[in-house]
């Protein structure tokens, strides 16, 4: 059964590199397919909520820090608001090295384990264990479990891809795009070529 709070498993490796763009906003398109239209963090997806503004777009090394990258693309994550907001301006383990299959898991309460010191300070910094986000993971875990068995549509809905995938072969990054071969992993490409999973 696919579990909605399963991260990756393994580290996360870019696969995309647009360069150039003078407003961080336009590396969202990008970021959306990097991520899979989840939250980097807390693997909450867009498609749980109604609007694409409960995603921001985070720059992992501070600008307050280090002013002069704030639009280098390989600095920016896709969180949900409140991931963000837990963050903010605060300095965190990479959770693309530490938010991975082999270092933490979600047990049916909801509540996230981990195995690495980096995994934990990382679910500590962003109050990923709160109460309530706990209570959020274990309520989805039941109702896709309860969708899988009993409505097969619902599942899908609840678990596919949004309709709105970027396709970013028609986008044009001001200095290029250091890593081109990612736009065919794309998942409006996977889509076009008819191998995009129904879900994920
Ligand atoms: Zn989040």
């Amino acid at each position: 059964m696919t579990s909605p709070f399963t991260y990756p498993v393994s580290r996360h490796s870019r696969k995309h590199g647009p360069e150039g763009y003078a407003a961080y906003e336009s590396y969202r398109p990008w970021l959306r397919d990097e991520f899979a239209f989840r939250c980097v963090f807390c693997l909450t997806r867009e498609t749980w909520g109604p609007f694409q503004a409960q995603f921001a777009i985070d720059h992992f090394v501070p600008v307050r820090a280090h002013p002069s990258i704030p639009a280098n693309y390989d600095n920016l994550l896709y969180p949900c608001i409140t991931c963000n907001s837990s963050k903010s301006d605060r300095s965190t383990p990479d959770p693309l090295m530490t938010l991975h299959e082999e270092s933490v898991w979600i047990e049916r309460d909801g509540f996230l384990h981990s195995k690495t010191t980096e995994a934990a300070l990382t679910i500590e910094l962003l109050d990923l264990n709160h109460p309530r986000k706990a209570e959020f993971r274990s309520l989805w875990m039941a109702v896709v479990s309860l969708s899988r068995k009993m409505d097969p549509d619902l599942y899908r809905r609840i678990l596919g891809f949004p309709d709105d995938l970027p396709n970013l072969k028609r986008l044009s990054p001001p200095n290029g795009n250091h890593r081109p071969a990612g736009v065919d992993l794309s998942y409006h490409t996977q889509r076009q070529r008819g191998e995009l999973p129904a879900i994920y």
